[in-house]
């Protein structure tokens, strides 16, 4: 069963999987779209083609279509306002690190935040129905687009809405109403430039339709409808339906303000503080048409440096022009984007390390340093940090108890970065060919030679689209072969109390034993992820050196007289080590100790 197979399906039913009081109240029309023939409904009698194939796709770069303008933070302030005056509980982001999930490092999408994996069961737990969360999500698959495309980030937002239906919570009429309600009343939106598109979703065993909503090519957001169970000649409707809509707060920013990328009104004053320091001029007339070319070609073409020659090419920019504004300007929202992504990252507990997602931050520490190196830019980091999280702090308040702990942590990895660099060029001068997308990655794994510093050395003249997208492949399998073989068979899951009351003693049977490994039927001790440290503490007098996950069955690693089988037994948490200032400073000094070291 694929998704082409199901929206053929799906299609040809709409009044079934499609149709929507909204649709029917306000008068939307059907079409398919002359070019790929893809079903689309909208207000807009003029409109035959899909927002991929129309020409008023991003125009509204320097012609924005709403009469408001709203930033990052207005316009969460803009679409929590009109979801808590609907009734729906906003609440806080989850951690970007994904403690609760064994085969995710960073929290990809809001409804990860809910999501319960048991083997191949997924089970959901919704702390209020229905909901809206500002969800910062980690994605390192476009790593090479950041910067330059003016809308792909190493982090974003995602406005997740979610409902089950049920007393309390909605299906799809409504969920469909208050987002066009959301984009129309909201922000201005005129109702004509709202088209929804017919797709479907599928995964995890459940599928469903979903209409993705764009405006002016833009795609603002996708209301999944998590819906069936089975394969299509044969499938029944879950137990528990689930609304799942996603959409990008920087999008919604970028819409309401034209700039000629998101990345110009997403950050706060640092971009334009940044734009000024290194002197380019941020006004230049090129820009509104030079990314709108950027924009366009990204869908044509799969070879980023393809896309950007020819938006050059278009425009008629000159090298000159090119050196002295686009590349510099690529090189500070790559700067912006990669530091706002550690600022999470790092307050959430994760580090920059050679292991597990821990790599993802290293390399973009690396990326920052590099870029800023190559394009001769001499930026305080400790500055960029601090004025992001004056920003940041508007939408997430709790990032003002780790802003230390980040600016430590950044400024000892720069200064291991900058240190092993007389390492890097003797391996380098040894290198006789350009290196493949292969050895980049054998260069990267073995000797910590970043594709970044290559090209700075001019090794190389572009990094291969392909090499991050390998790269994060091969670090996201190596989590999935973590697991150990330990005798586990048998034991039923353990229960996880951090979920519940999330106490700091409590008392626990010890369910098995072997060697100094410990498995009791309910703990409240974290266990090791994502570049998280587990929790140290007590079980019985035994203190705990080591706590993993194996499937959904913790195993705690102790060292003094081990518990028996059968006995009951007291656990204490060692809430000290807990607490995320306290652990991000144990863990940088770990981190001050290995680097002298070195
Ligand atoms: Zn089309
Ligand atoms: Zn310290």
């Amino acid at each position: 069963m694929n998704k082409k197979e199901i929206l053929d399906k799906f299609s040809a039913d709409p009044q079934r999987y499609y149709n929507v009081n909204l649709f029917e109240d306000q008068g939307f029309e059907r079409k398919s779209c002359k070019t790929c023939n893809r079903y689309f409904w909208t207000l807009d009698a003029n409109r035959d083609k899909c927002p991929d194939h129309s020409d008023d796709t991003y125009s509204f770069i320097g012609e924005p279509p709403t009469s408001k303008r709203f930033d990052y933070t207005q316009s969460w302030k803009e679409v929590e306002s009109f979801f808590v005056k609907n009734n729906h509980t906003s609440i806080n982001r989850y951690p970007v690190v994904c403690r609760w999930r064994d085969d995710l490092y960073f929290t990809i999408a809001s409804i990860v935040d809910f999501q319960r994996v048991m083997g191949s069961k997924v089970t959901f737990e919704f702390p209020a129905n229905p909901l809206v969360v500002p969800q910062t999500c980690l994605r390192f698959k476009d790593l090479e687009n950041v910067g330059v495309t003016g809308r792909h980030f190493s982090s974003f937002c995602m406005i997740g809405q979610h409902s089950i239906p049920n007393e309390s919570g909605y299906w799809k009429d409504e969920c469909v109403n208050l987002d066009f309600n959301l984009l129309t009343q909201q922000f201005g939106i005129d109702k004509k430039e709202i088209t929804f598109v017919e797709d479907v979703w599928e995964g995890g065993g459940s599928f469903g339709s979903s209409l993705e909503y764009f405006v002016r090519g833009l795609e603002l957001g996708n209301a999944v409808f998590t819906e069936f169970q089975g394969d299509l000649s044969d499938y029944k409707t879950l137990d528990q339906r689930i609304i799942d809509m996603g959409a990008g707060l920087e999008r919604f920013a970028w819409i309401t303000m034209g700039t000629p990328t998101a990345y110009d009104c997403c950050f706060g004053p640092i971009t334009e503080k940044l734009i000024q320091d290194a002197g380019i001029d941020a006004n230049s007339s090129v820009l509104v048409p030079y990314f709108t070319e950027i924009a366009k070609n990204l869908e044509l073409y799969d070879d980023l440096s393809q896309v950007r020659k020819n938006a050059i090419k278009s425009t008629g920019l000159s090298d000159e022009q090119i050196n002295r504004i686009i590349t510099p300007l690529e090189g500070i929202y790559l700067i912006i984007d990669h530091i706002r992504t550690l600022i999470f990252a790092i307050s959430d507990g994760a580090l920059p390390s050679n292991v597990g997602g821990g790599y993802n931050l290293r390399i973009m520490l690396r990326r920052i340093v590099s870029t800023m190196d190559r394009l001769k830019l001499k930026f305080d980091l400790d500055e960029i940090i601090d004025i992001q999280i004056d920003y940041l702090k508007n939408t997430y308040p709790e990032l003002e108890d780790t802003r230390d702990d980040v600016k430590e942590i950044i400024s000892i990895e720069a200064g291991r970065y900058d240190s092993s660099k007389q390492r890097m060029q003797k391996i380098v001068s040894k290198l006789d060919k350009e290196p493949s997308v292969t050895d980049l990655i054998r260069l990267y794994e073995s000797d910590g030679v970043t594709p970044e510093y290559l090209k700075e050395m001019k090794v190389i003249s572009e990094i291969p689209s392909t090499f991050y997208a390998k790269l994060s492949d091969l670090h996201q399998s190596k989590k999935q072969k973590e697991q150990l073989t330990l005798p586990l068979e048998g034991i039923p899951d353990t229960e996880l109390l951090f979920y519940g009351d999330d106490p700091r003693e409590f008392s626990a049977k010890v369910l098995k034993v072997f060697d100094n490994f410990v498995v009791l039927d309910k703990t409240g001790f974290y266990a090791r992820g994502g570049g998280q440290e587990p929790d140290h503490g007590k079980i019985a007098e035994c203190d705990i050196v080591d706590v993993t996950k194996h499937g959904n069955i913790v195993v705690h690693e102790i060292k003094g007289e081990i518990p028996k089988e059968g006995e009951t037994v007291s656990c204490v948490v060692d809430s000290t080590r807990r607490d995320g200032i306290t652990k991000n400073h144990t863990s940088t000094h770990i981190i001050n100790t290995s680097a002298r070291s070195v």
